[in-house]
């Protein structure tokens, strides 16, 4: 009896593998990467690795959107389902044995071959003809649909002979009867259920694939979908598919109605059955991971705070894609169906290039034909990528269909030793966090011009009132003063008036004081001129009373006035203090936006570094800087980053460049690395260096003890050290002694690549070869090979390089005829050391410096006897540079020294 076994995995895996049901997991801590400028991400690319990762508990409570999810290993699972014997078999086999005999509790399948013999196979799950709806989904889908809403892609397909059950298993919409609802139905429940629909989408496309063409099932018009393959993920979409936003369950299964009779309609017209269309349908979950990971608060209006929380949420994308596939069995027998033999190839050729890729995956091939098919290309994440994959097998009891389910039983045996590795669809939210802090500095821009103009009307309100006061209190004087004045002048004329009465009066009594004794006139008179003068005087106390009354009056009215005017000068201190705010406000807002420059940058930075990990070749600073500038230019080309531009517009240049001098340590480094970012794109050299913003850099150098500052900065000039007119602008400014101590006391390799990077861009131009030399910048860059890290040792061979190649330039044209300064300066032993680097990086440039070197005869002697001599025969024999190779042998041959020398060693050349 022959037994095959399931590979790999040899059946001792339970069917819910890896991710979802794994027995351990590490919790690995909140290790934060420093978001430095050219923080490298090397450990992405190779960390195919070991530890099983998040589980179903760990999405419940986890709070560490920046844990490494390394991918896992997770095998393509594969059940048997065995439908039922329907009428017809039942009636036209009734007295054959059904083809297969199954074996659930030991997860096998018997397949007869005669009477007295069968083979036997081992499967992840096997499904007898009693086997429920819901158990089906419960082992086929559900493991992959909690992968889904955990952020990993799935995959459920159904593969087999037309009629065996795959639509019945995966896409019954069981409206008749609930127990029948079959994988689509029961998946989109599940996610429902679990996702949260203020925070998270979940939207749906649906598709069929016939005959290489893909076609719409929620828009038939629309019948010639293309696929886009992303070059550097390999991720693929279908930008044109319709893509349907599900909130309820029941639009979903109208939907799925709809496509039905779509499918339906279309392959009536194409005149042909839907046994022969692959039907696809792609459930997107997008979950925001917002609010389930703790402490992340973010509608806090307290600014300086909000500044620290300033991080953005995570995002989780799961895709799952539910396939069911067309009939397995052969079509070039059915010629009945009228197509053509090209029609038929056509038709069979999604399946068959599966066939291929699976075979090929299974026996781990070097070469997998994705590309073959419409069909592949779609589900190349789900065999061999980062999908969690579930197959079901579906086949028919009959005996007149053994071959068909013998070839079927075969393609789910090779499938399930297909493994993938299963890879967590996390990313930042970037879009969102810019977005929130748009409107958190528009809201507090307004809210501060709102305030300044409430202030400034309520400064006007007080100034006017207090004017309307004193004219009011000033006008009241001069009123009283006036009635005052003209009643005393009424007064004493009145009293001159009685008085003179009075003389008259007594006179002419004098006349007749033959009638009245004198004596006793004069007494009355006398008595008259006393109360007279009694009257006189008590009006002239109530005068006197009066006056002291205005006095009081007047001086009241001073002292209102001089508290009036304390009044405006105290509202004049609070402008001041306003203003004063006003400014801090500012210089906040300023950071702010320098700050959301930044993140943005790193967001980019970090998503090309995401994008360049797989593809780590090149570690050459000039490529990753000029690779970096491309791909800002690229994205600005794109309009994706119009709030850059327009921050930068808004920020202002002079603003950022001031912040360098901040007394804040951060504010320092993050304006240093927004100037960093943007000397990095080659539009904005010209203006950073006309505002000042080299010389500000060189001066950082020399000024600040960080060391981050001091990287940053370095890798800025370095960018800017790409330009002719900036290297000679860095010479006359000393630029080079400058780098020359840092490159001295830096110890992070990656402050000495940057630095080691701008004095050889330095090395390249001719005209500055004399002045570099002697200020010491070959000694420099010579003294950085203490620091081991070939990113570094690539700088220095590259500044060699361009040295020696100016000085051959100087030396054919007649303008250097003593030897090289590199020769001078020592540099020979390195650079003999080195020539045969295992890092190309550094053997090219060391290569090429060696022939510049040789092409000026003044140096023959000394590379002679430095040994150089042979590194050259080696490179004019073995170089793998067919250019450098031709060179070497070019420079060997035309010069009489080394050739004497070769000829005295026996060297036949
Ligand atoms: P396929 O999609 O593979 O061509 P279908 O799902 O259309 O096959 O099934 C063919 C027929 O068999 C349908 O009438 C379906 O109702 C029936 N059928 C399939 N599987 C089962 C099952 N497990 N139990 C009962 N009837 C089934
Ligand atoms: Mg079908």
């Amino acid at each position: 009896m022959a037994t095959s076994s399931a590979g790999g995995a040899g059946g001792t895996y339970s069917y819910r593998n890896g991710a979802t049901h794994s027995h351990s997991h590490k919790s690995s801590p909140h290790t934060p990467k420093p978001l430095s400028l050219n923080s490298t991400s090397k450990n992405h690319a190779k960390s195919r690795s070991l530890a099983p990762s998040s589980t179903t508990t760990q999405r419940r409570n986890s709070t560490t959107p920046k844990d490494h999810h390394p991918p896992v290993p997770g095998r393509v699972r594969v059940a048997v389902r065995l439908r039922p014997r329907n009428a017809e078999e039942s009636l036209a086999d009734a007295d054959f044995a059904d083809c297969v005999e199954l074996q659930p509790e030991l997860k096998r399948l018997k397949l007869r071959k005669n009477n007295w013999d069968s083979d036997t196979y081992a499967f992840d799950e096997v499904l007898t003809e009693f086997a429920s709806q819901k158990r089906v989904y419960e082992v086929v889908a559900r493991p992959v649909v909690e992968s889904v809403l955990d952020g990993y892609n799935g995959t459920i397909m159904a593969y087999g002979q037309t009629g065996t059950g795959k639509t019945y298993t995966l896409g019954r919409l069981g409206e008749e009867d609930t127990a029948a609802r079959g994988i689509m139905v029961r998946a989109m429940e599940d996610i429902l259920a679990d996702v949260s629909l203020e925070n998270d989408s979940v939207s749906v496309s649906y598709l069929q694939l016939y005959m290489e063409s893909i076609q719409d099932l929620l828009d038939p018009a629309n019948d010639n979908i293309t696929i886009v393959e992303d070059p550097k993920t390999g991720d693929v979409s279908l930008p044109g598919a319709s893509l349907v936003e599900i909130r309820d369950q029941q639009s979903f299964v109208e939907l799925l109605r709809l496509g039905e009779a779509h499918r339906f309609a279309a392959n009536t017209k194409l005149n042909t059955e839907s046994s022969r269309s692959h039907a696809i349908l792609m459930v997107h979950v997008r979950r925001s991971m917002k609010g389930r990971d703790a402490g992340h608060s973010s509608e806090n209006g307290n600014h300086p705070h909000m500044i620290k929380s300033l991080k953005p949420s995570v995002v989780r994308k799961g895709k799952l894609v539910v396939v069911d596939l067309a009939g397995s069995e052969r079509i070039d027998k059915s010629g009945s169906e009228g197509h053509t033999l090209e029609e038929a190839k056509s038709i069979n050729l999604s399946l068959s290039a599966l066939g291929k890729c699976i075979n090929a995956l299974a026996e781990n091939s070097a070469h997998v034909p994705f590309r073959d098919s419409k069909l592949t290309r779609l589900l190349r994440d789900s065999f061999g990528g980062t999908a969690r994959t579930s197959l079901v097998i579906t086949i028919g009891p009959s005996p007149k269909h053994r071959g068909e389910t013998a070839s079927t039983i075969m393609f789910g045996q090779r499938a399930m030793k297909v493994e993938n590795m299963v890879k967590l669809k996390e990313e930042f939210d970037y879009k969102s966090l810019a977005r929130r802090l748009d409107v958190e500095l528009d809201k507090l821009i307004m809210e501060h011009e709102r305030q300044q103009k409430a202030f400034e009307d309520e400064i006007e309100r007080m100034a006017t009132e207090a004017q309307h006061q004193l004219s009011e209190v000033e006008r009241n004087y001069i009123d009283l003063l006036e009635k005052e004045k003209s009643k005393y002048q009424k007064d004493y004329m009145d009293s001159i008036r009685k008085l003179e009465d009075q003389l008259v009066m007594n006179q002419r009594k004098d006349e007749d004081s033959h009638i009245k004794s004198r004596a006793e006139v004069s007494a009355e008179e006398l008595a008259d001129l006393k109360r007279m003068l009694q009257k006189e005087t008590l009006l002239r106390k109530a005068a006197e009373g009066e006056v002291n009354n205005l006095k009081i009056q007047v001086s009241e009215l001073k002292t209102s006035e001089a508290s009036a005017k304390s009044e405006i000068l105290k509202v004049h201190k609070m402008l001041e203090e306003d203003v004063h705010q006003k400014e801090k406000l500012e210089r906040e807002i300023a950071i702010l936006q320098s700050q959301l420059l930044q993140l943005s940058l790193e967001s980019d930075q970090t998503r090309h570094q995401f994008e360049r990990a797989g593809l780590e070749k090149d570690t050459s600073s000039v490529n990753s800087l000029t690779s970096q500038v491309k791909h800002q230019q690229q994205a600005s080309g794109n309009g994706e980053k119009p709030s850059i531009a327009k921050l930068f517009e808004q920020v202002g240049l002079q603003k950022i460049l001031s912040l360098l001098e901040a007394e804040d340590a951060d504010v320092r480094i993050h304006a240093v690395k927004v100037v960093a970012n943007l000397a990095a794109e080659e539009a904005n050299q010209a203006k950073i260096v006309e505002a000042g913003g080299l010389t500000s850099l060189l001066r950082l150098l020399q000024s600040s003890q960080d060391e981050t500052i001091h990287r940053v900065a370095a890798g800025a000039i370095a960018n800017l050290a790409m330009n002719e007119s900036n290297q000679e602008l860095i010479m006359s400014q000393g630029g080079i002694s400058l780098l020359s101590i840092t490159a001295a006391t830096a110890e992070d390799p990656q402050t000495l690549r940057m630095v080691a990077g701008a004095i050889a861009n330095l090395c390249g131009n001719d005209k500055l070869q004399t002045k570099l030399r002697g200020e010491g910048g070959i000694k420099a860059l010579l003294g950085m090979v203490r620091c081991r890290h070939p990113d570094v040792h690539a700088q220095v061979a590259r500044g060699i390089a361009n040295f020696a190649k100016c000085e051959s330039r100087a030396s054919s044209l007649g303008t250097k005829s003593a030897r090289s300064f590199l020769i001078e300066d020592g540099a020979l032993a390195w650079i003999v050391q080195n020539a045969n680097n295992e890092a190309s990086s550094i053997r090219r440039h060391i290569e090429l410096a060696l022939c510049h070197l040789a092409q000026h005869e003044a140096n023959a002697k000394d590379m002679i006897n430095g040994g150089a001599l042979w590194e050259l025969v080696r490179i004019s024999r073995d170089c793998s540079r067919e250019d450098i190779k031709t060179l070497a042998h070019r420079t060997l041959a035309s010069s009489p020294t080394f050739q004497a020398e070769m000829r005295r060693m026996r060297i036949c050349y």
